[in-house]
Protein backbone atom coordinates (compact mmCIF):
# COMPACT_ATOMS: atom_id res chain seq x y z
CA UNK A 1 0.00 0.00 0.00
CA UNK A 2 2.59 2.70 1.15
CA UNK A 3 4.68 1.37 -2.07
CA UNK A 4 1.15 2.17 -4.08
CA UNK A 5 0.99 5.65 -2.68
CA UNK A 6 4.32 6.45 -3.40
CA UNK A 7 4.49 5.53 -6.87
CA UNK A 8 1.44 7.69 -7.11
CA UNK A 9 2.62 10.39 -6.02
CA UNK A 10 5.42 10.45 -7.99
CA UNK A 11 3.65 12.42 -10.44
CA UNK A 12 2.41 15.28 -8.40
CA UNK A 13 4.77 18.45 -9.14
CA UNK A 14 3.21 20.20 -5.77
CA UNK A 15 5.50 17.54 -3.50
CA UNK A 16 8.93 18.04 -6.33
CA UNK A 17 8.78 21.47 -5.42
CA UNK A 18 8.31 20.98 -1.90
CA UNK A 19 11.64 18.85 -1.96
CA UNK A 20 13.30 21.18 -4.50
CA UNK A 21 12.59 23.78 -1.80
CA UNK A 22 13.68 22.27 1.83
CA UNK A 23 17.46 22.10 2.41
CA UNK A 24 17.46 19.64 4.38
CA UNK A 25 15.41 16.60 2.26
CA UNK A 26 17.54 18.40 -0.77
CA UNK A 27 20.32 16.57 1.44
CA UNK A 28 18.46 12.99 1.14
CA UNK A 29 17.95 13.62 -2.61
CA UNK A 30 21.52 14.44 -2.89
CA UNK A 31 22.71 10.57 -1.61
CA UNK A 32 20.43 9.33 -4.76
CA UNK A 33 21.04 11.80 -7.46
CA UNK A 34 24.68 12.96 -8.40
CA UNK A 35 23.46 16.39 -9.54
CA UNK A 36 21.51 18.09 -11.89
CA UNK A 37 23.67 19.76 -14.79
CA UNK A 38 25.43 17.31 -17.08
CA UNK A 39 28.63 18.99 -15.91
CA UNK A 40 27.98 17.59 -12.37
CA UNK A 41 26.55 14.27 -13.58
CA UNK A 42 30.13 13.98 -15.54
CA UNK A 43 32.21 14.95 -12.01
CA UNK A 44 30.78 12.30 -10.02
CA UNK A 45 31.09 9.56 -13.24
CA UNK A 46 34.80 10.60 -13.03
CA UNK A 47 34.91 10.09 -9.56
CA UNK A 48 33.50 6.90 -9.41
CA UNK A 49 36.05 5.64 -12.33
CA UNK A 50 38.38 6.73 -9.99
CA UNK A 51 37.70 4.31 -7.45
CA UNK A 52 37.52 1.22 -10.18
CA UNK A 53 33.51 1.16 -11.09
CA UNK A 54 32.39 0.90 -14.35
CA UNK A 55 28.71 3.15 -15.13
CA UNK A 56 25.49 3.30 -16.62
CA UNK A 57 24.85 6.87 -17.21
CA UNK A 58 21.06 7.85 -16.65
CA UNK A 59 19.71 11.61 -17.65
CA UNK A 60 16.55 11.02 -15.55
CA UNK A 61 13.22 11.08 -17.38
CA UNK A 62 10.37 9.29 -18.04
CA UNK A 63 6.77 10.46 -20.10
CA UNK A 64 8.09 13.15 -22.06
CA UNK A 65 4.74 14.78 -23.49
CA UNK A 66 5.80 15.49 -27.15
CA UNK A 67 8.55 14.23 -29.47
CA UNK A 68 10.42 17.44 -29.34
CA UNK A 69 11.20 16.74 -25.38
CA UNK A 70 12.19 13.34 -26.88
CA UNK A 71 14.81 14.77 -29.16
CA UNK A 72 15.61 17.13 -26.29
CA UNK A 73 16.34 14.06 -24.15
CA UNK A 74 18.26 12.47 -27.06
CA UNK A 75 20.49 15.68 -26.93
CA UNK A 76 21.84 14.95 -23.62
CA UNK A 77 22.59 11.33 -24.18
CA UNK A 78 24.43 12.96 -27.48
CA UNK A 79 26.45 15.20 -25.37
CA UNK A 80 27.34 12.50 -23.36
CA UNK A 81 28.68 9.39 -25.51
CA UNK A 82 30.78 12.18 -26.93
CA UNK A 83 32.47 13.00 -22.98
CA UNK A 84 32.50 9.09 -22.94
CA UNK A 85 34.52 8.68 -26.07
CA UNK A 86 37.00 11.55 -25.84
CA UNK A 87 37.36 10.62 -22.21
CA UNK A 88 37.22 7.33 -22.57
CA UNK A 89 34.61 6.99 -20.03
CA UNK A 90 33.69 3.29 -19.16
CA UNK A 91 30.45 4.40 -19.12
CA UNK A 92 27.68 3.20 -20.84
CA UNK A 93 23.83 5.09 -21.27
CA UNK A 94 20.23 4.12 -19.51
CA UNK A 95 17.44 5.49 -21.23
CA UNK A 96 14.15 4.96 -20.62
CA UNK A 97 11.73 4.07 -23.65
CA UNK A 98 9.54 6.89 -22.55
CA UNK A 99 11.61 9.45 -22.18
CA UNK A 100 12.28 8.94 -26.15
CA UNK A 101 8.88 9.19 -26.49
CA UNK A 102 7.12 5.24 -27.05
CA UNK A 103 4.06 6.47 -26.02
CA UNK A 104 4.00 9.40 -28.54
CA UNK A 105 5.49 7.91 -31.56
CA UNK A 106 7.10 4.27 -31.43
CA UNK A 107 8.86 4.47 -34.97
CA UNK A 108 10.15 7.90 -33.43
CA UNK A 109 11.17 6.42 -30.41
CA UNK A 110 13.02 3.42 -32.35
CA UNK A 111 14.75 6.03 -34.36
CA UNK A 112 16.33 7.68 -31.90
CA UNK A 113 16.98 4.30 -30.25
CA UNK A 114 19.19 3.59 -33.26
CA UNK A 115 20.86 6.49 -33.40
CA UNK A 116 21.86 6.53 -29.25
CA UNK A 117 23.08 3.00 -30.30
CA UNK A 118 25.43 3.97 -33.26
CA UNK A 119 27.04 6.77 -31.25
CA UNK A 120 27.28 4.14 -28.35
CA UNK A 121 28.76 1.32 -30.45
CA UNK A 122 31.37 3.95 -31.99
CA UNK A 123 32.31 4.82 -27.98
CA UNK A 124 32.30 1.17 -27.75
CA UNK A 125 30.02 1.26 -24.61
CA UNK A 126 25.85 0.11 -24.46
CA UNK A 127 22.38 1.34 -24.46
CA UNK A 128 20.13 -0.12 -21.41
CA UNK A 129 16.50 0.40 -21.86
CA UNK A 130 15.24 0.72 -18.34
CA UNK A 131 12.30 -1.63 -17.82
CA UNK A 132 9.29 0.80 -17.14
CA UNK A 133 6.14 -0.29 -15.76
CA UNK A 134 3.83 -3.65 -17.37
CA UNK A 135 2.06 -2.06 -19.73
CA UNK A 136 4.81 -1.20 -21.57
CA UNK A 137 6.94 -4.14 -21.10
CA UNK A 138 5.89 -5.92 -24.57
CA UNK A 139 7.20 -3.22 -26.60
CA UNK A 140 10.04 -2.63 -25.05
CA UNK A 141 11.18 -6.42 -25.10
CA UNK A 142 10.02 -5.65 -29.03
CA UNK A 143 12.07 -2.78 -29.17
CA UNK A 144 15.11 -4.54 -28.21
CA UNK A 145 14.53 -7.08 -30.78
CA UNK A 146 13.97 -5.17 -33.27
CA UNK A 147 16.88 -3.00 -32.68
CA UNK A 148 19.15 -6.45 -32.58
CA UNK A 149 17.68 -7.53 -35.98
CA UNK A 150 18.64 -4.40 -37.87
CA UNK A 151 22.62 -4.98 -35.93
CA UNK A 152 22.51 -2.89 -32.56
CA UNK A 153 23.88 -5.69 -31.26
CA UNK A 154 24.75 -3.02 -28.24
CA UNK A 155 21.36 -2.60 -27.48
CA UNK A 156 19.70 -4.53 -24.12
CA UNK A 157 17.47 -4.00 -21.33
CA UNK A 158 16.46 -4.35 -17.66
CA UNK A 159 13.90 -7.11 -16.89
CA UNK A 160 12.01 -7.66 -14.03
CA UNK A 161 11.81 -10.72 -11.93
CA UNK A 162 8.62 -9.79 -9.59
CA UNK A 163 6.93 -10.01 -12.92
CA UNK A 164 5.47 -13.87 -13.96
CA UNK A 165 6.58 -13.13 -17.85
CA UNK A 166 10.45 -12.48 -17.71
CA UNK A 167 11.02 -15.96 -17.70
CA UNK A 168 9.96 -16.08 -20.84
CA UNK A 169 11.28 -12.56 -21.85
CA UNK A 170 14.67 -13.79 -20.58
CA UNK A 171 14.82 -17.12 -23.18
CA UNK A 172 13.37 -14.33 -25.99
CA UNK A 173 16.01 -11.92 -25.38
CA UNK A 174 18.76 -13.77 -25.17
CA UNK A 175 17.86 -15.97 -28.76
CA UNK A 176 17.96 -12.35 -30.04
CA UNK A 177 21.26 -11.35 -28.61
CA UNK A 178 20.83 -8.68 -26.18
CA UNK A 179 22.70 -8.18 -22.73
CA UNK A 180 20.02 -8.21 -20.02
CA UNK A 181 20.35 -6.19 -16.71
CA UNK A 182 18.43 -8.63 -14.36
CA UNK A 183 16.90 -6.45 -10.77
CA UNK A 184 13.73 -7.36 -8.98
CA UNK A 185 11.83 -4.32 -10.37
CA UNK A 186 10.65 -1.49 -9.05
CA UNK A 187 6.95 -0.20 -9.56
CA UNK A 188 4.15 -1.13 -7.69
CA UNK A 189 2.19 -4.06 -9.72
CA UNK A 190 -1.17 -6.17 -9.64
CA UNK A 191 -1.11 -9.42 -8.66
CA UNK A 192 -2.13 -10.69 -12.03
CA UNK A 193 1.27 -9.64 -13.70
CA UNK A 194 3.75 -9.69 -10.54
CA UNK A 195 5.05 -11.64 -7.47
CA UNK A 196 3.48 -10.08 -4.52
CA UNK A 197 5.80 -11.99 -1.40
CA UNK A 198 9.72 -11.07 -1.49
CA UNK A 199 10.24 -14.44 -1.33
CA UNK A 200 8.70 -15.35 -4.37
CA UNK A 201 10.38 -12.60 -6.27
CA UNK A 202 13.39 -13.39 -4.83
CA UNK A 203 13.30 -17.45 -6.16
CA UNK A 204 11.95 -16.12 -9.20
CA UNK A 205 15.54 -14.14 -9.29
CA UNK A 206 17.75 -16.54 -8.66
CA UNK A 207 16.29 -18.87 -11.52
CA UNK A 208 16.93 -15.90 -14.08
CA UNK A 209 20.04 -15.32 -13.03
CA UNK A 210 20.79 -19.04 -13.28
CA UNK A 211 19.64 -18.95 -16.47
CA UNK A 212 21.55 -16.12 -17.66
CA UNK A 213 24.53 -17.57 -16.32
CA UNK A 214 24.22 -20.65 -18.39
CA UNK A 215 23.24 -19.05 -21.15
CA UNK A 216 23.61 -15.47 -21.22
CA UNK A 217 25.61 -13.11 -22.75
CA UNK A 218 27.51 -10.65 -20.26
CA UNK A 219 24.71 -10.53 -17.99
CA UNK A 220 24.06 -7.64 -15.65
CA UNK A 221 22.84 -8.37 -12.49
CA UNK A 222 21.13 -5.16 -10.52
CA UNK A 223 21.06 -5.75 -7.04
CA UNK A 224 21.95 -5.00 -3.43
CA UNK A 225 20.67 -8.09 -1.73
CA UNK A 226 23.03 -9.81 -0.70
CA UNK A 227 22.11 -13.39 -0.28
CA UNK A 228 21.53 -12.60 -4.25
CA UNK A 229 25.05 -11.06 -4.63
CA UNK A 230 26.41 -14.20 -3.13
CA UNK A 231 24.23 -16.57 -4.18
CA UNK A 232 25.38 -15.57 -8.37
CA UNK A 233 29.04 -15.46 -6.86
CA UNK A 234 28.72 -19.37 -6.21
CA UNK A 235 26.41 -20.48 -9.30
CA UNK A 236 28.89 -18.38 -11.90
CA UNK A 237 31.92 -20.31 -10.05
CA UNK A 238 30.08 -23.91 -10.26
CA UNK A 239 29.07 -22.89 -14.13
CA UNK A 240 32.91 -22.01 -14.13
CA UNK A 241 32.14 -18.61 -15.73
CA UNK A 242 34.90 -15.87 -15.60
CA UNK A 243 34.56 -13.24 -13.53
CA UNK A 244 35.06 -10.86 -16.42
CA UNK A 245 32.03 -12.44 -18.30
CA UNK A 246 29.58 -11.07 -16.80
CA UNK A 247 28.62 -7.97 -13.74
CA UNK A 248 27.15 -6.55 -10.84
CA UNK A 249 25.02 -3.18 -11.14
CA UNK A 250 24.17 -1.60 -8.20
CA UNK A 251 22.12 2.39 -7.74
CA UNK A 252 24.57 5.11 -7.14
CA UNK A 253 24.51 6.11 -3.16
CA UNK A 254 23.15 2.55 -2.38
CA UNK A 255 25.09 0.01 -0.85
CA UNK A 256 28.32 1.73 -1.09
CA UNK A 257 30.01 -0.58 1.14
CA UNK A 258 29.22 -3.63 -1.52
CA UNK A 259 30.33 -1.56 -4.23
CA UNK A 260 33.29 -1.17 -2.85
CA UNK A 261 33.97 -5.05 -1.55
CA UNK A 262 33.17 -6.34 -5.21
CA UNK A 263 35.32 -3.99 -6.48
CA UNK A 264 38.17 -5.26 -4.28
CA UNK A 265 37.53 -8.75 -4.45
CA UNK A 266 37.99 -8.45 -8.29
CA UNK A 267 34.29 -8.43 -9.80
CA UNK A 268 32.70 -6.10 -12.26
CA UNK A 269 30.78 -3.54 -10.62
CA UNK A 270 28.74 -1.40 -12.60
CA UNK A 271 27.20 2.17 -10.92
CA UNK A 272 24.15 3.61 -12.56
CA UNK A 273 24.20 7.40 -11.97
CA UNK A 274 21.33 9.00 -12.42
CA UNK A 275 21.66 13.37 -12.37
CA UNK A 276 19.27 15.95 -14.14
CA UNK A 277 16.43 17.97 -13.31
CA UNK A 278 13.70 14.96 -13.45
CA UNK A 279 14.52 13.42 -10.36
CA UNK A 280 11.50 13.13 -8.72
CA UNK A 281 9.81 9.92 -9.66
CA UNK A 282 13.53 8.06 -9.92
CA UNK A 283 13.49 9.14 -6.05
CA UNK A 284 10.33 8.32 -5.31
CA UNK A 285 10.89 4.67 -6.64
CA UNK A 286 13.97 5.11 -3.93
CA UNK A 287 12.31 5.82 -0.76
CA UNK A 288 9.35 3.11 -1.82
CA UNK A 289 12.25 0.20 -1.43
CA UNK A 290 12.56 1.06 2.07
CA UNK A 291 10.34 2.59 4.35
CA UNK A 292 13.24 3.89 6.70
CA UNK A 293 14.29 6.24 3.87
CA UNK A 294 10.84 7.35 3.62
CA UNK A 295 10.60 8.06 7.59
CA UNK A 296 13.83 9.96 7.30
CA UNK A 297 12.31 11.66 4.41
CA UNK A 298 9.18 13.03 5.62
CA UNK A 299 10.74 14.09 8.99
CA UNK A 300 13.42 16.27 6.76
CA UNK A 301 10.53 18.05 4.41
CA UNK A 302 8.65 18.94 7.98
CA UNK A 303 12.02 20.07 9.31
CA UNK A 304 12.57 23.94 9.59
CA UNK A 305 15.46 25.05 8.03
CA UNK A 306 18.87 25.38 9.81
CA UNK A 307 16.85 22.73 12.54
CA UNK A 308 18.02 19.38 13.28
CA UNK A 309 20.00 17.21 10.62
CA UNK A 310 21.19 14.12 11.31
CA UNK A 311 23.19 11.82 8.88
CA UNK A 312 21.51 10.57 4.97
CA UNK A 313 19.81 7.38 5.93
C1 LIG B 1 21.61 -0.89 -11.52
C2 LIG B 1 20.14 -0.99 -11.29
C3 LIG B 1 19.25 -0.74 -12.32
C4 LIG B 1 17.89 -0.86 -12.13
N1 LIG B 1 17.03 -0.69 -13.20
C5 LIG B 1 15.71 -0.93 -13.01
C6 LIG B 1 14.81 -0.91 -14.12
O1 LIG B 1 15.19 -0.68 -15.27
N2 LIG B 1 13.49 -1.14 -13.88
C7 LIG B 1 13.01 -1.42 -12.60
O2 LIG B 1 11.82 -1.66 -12.44
N3 LIG B 1 13.86 -1.43 -11.54
C8 LIG B 1 15.18 -1.19 -11.71
N4 LIG B 1 16.02 -1.24 -10.63
C9 LIG B 1 15.45 -1.27 -9.25
C10 LIG B 1 15.22 -2.68 -8.78
O3 LIG B 1 14.18 -3.27 -9.52
C11 LIG B 1 14.86 -2.75 -7.27
O4 LIG B 1 13.72 -1.99 -7.04
C12 LIG B 1 15.97 -2.22 -6.36
O5 LIG B 1 17.22 -2.56 -6.84
C13 LIG B 1 15.83 -2.80 -4.95
O6 LIG B 1 15.96 -4.19 -4.98
P1 LIG B 1 17.27 -4.98 -4.46
O7 LIG B 1 17.57 -6.02 -5.49
O8 LIG B 1 18.36 -4.06 -4.17
O9 LIG B 1 16.77 -5.79 -3.20
P2 LIG B 1 16.08 -5.32 -1.85
O10 LIG B 1 15.73 -6.59 -1.16
O11 LIG B 1 15.00 -4.33 -2.11
O12 LIG B 1 17.25 -4.56 -1.07
C14 LIG B 1 18.39 -5.21 -0.57
C15 LIG B 1 19.14 -4.22 0.31
O13 LIG B 1 19.63 -3.14 -0.48
C16 LIG B 1 19.50 -1.90 0.20
N5 LIG B 1 18.57 -1.04 -0.54
C17 LIG B 1 17.76 -1.40 -1.58
N6 LIG B 1 17.09 -0.34 -2.05
C18 LIG B 1 17.44 0.70 -1.28
C19 LIG B 1 17.09 2.08 -1.27
N7 LIG B 1 16.24 2.59 -2.15
N8 LIG B 1 17.68 2.90 -0.35
C20 LIG B 1 18.57 2.41 0.54
N9 LIG B 1 18.95 1.10 0.57
C21 LIG B 1 18.40 0.27 -0.33
C22 LIG B 1 19.02 -2.24 1.58
O14 LIG B 1 20.15 -2.44 2.40
C23 LIG B 1 18.28 -3.54 1.36
O15 LIG B 1 18.21 -4.32 2.52
C24 LIG B 1 17.39 -1.18 -10.83
C25 LIG B 1 18.27 -1.46 -9.79
C26 LIG B 1 19.63 -1.38 -10.01
C27 LIG B 1 20.56 -1.74 -8.88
Amino acid sequence: MLRWLLIRASGSDGLADLTRTSGLAGRVVARYIAGESVDEGLAAARALVAEGATLTLDHVGEFVSSMQQAEAAAEVYRTLLEHVGTEGLPAGISVKPTQLGLLLDPEGCARLVGDLATRAAAAGVHVTLDMEDHPLVETTVSLVERSQAAGHGNVGCAVQSYLHRTAEDVRRLTAAGASLRLCKGAYAEPEHVAFQRKVDVDRAYLEDARYLLAHGHEPRFATHDHRLVAAIKRSAAQLGRDRSSYEFQMLYGIRTDMQKALITDGYRLRVYLPFGTEWFPYFTRRLAERPANLLFFARALVARPGGDSTAAP
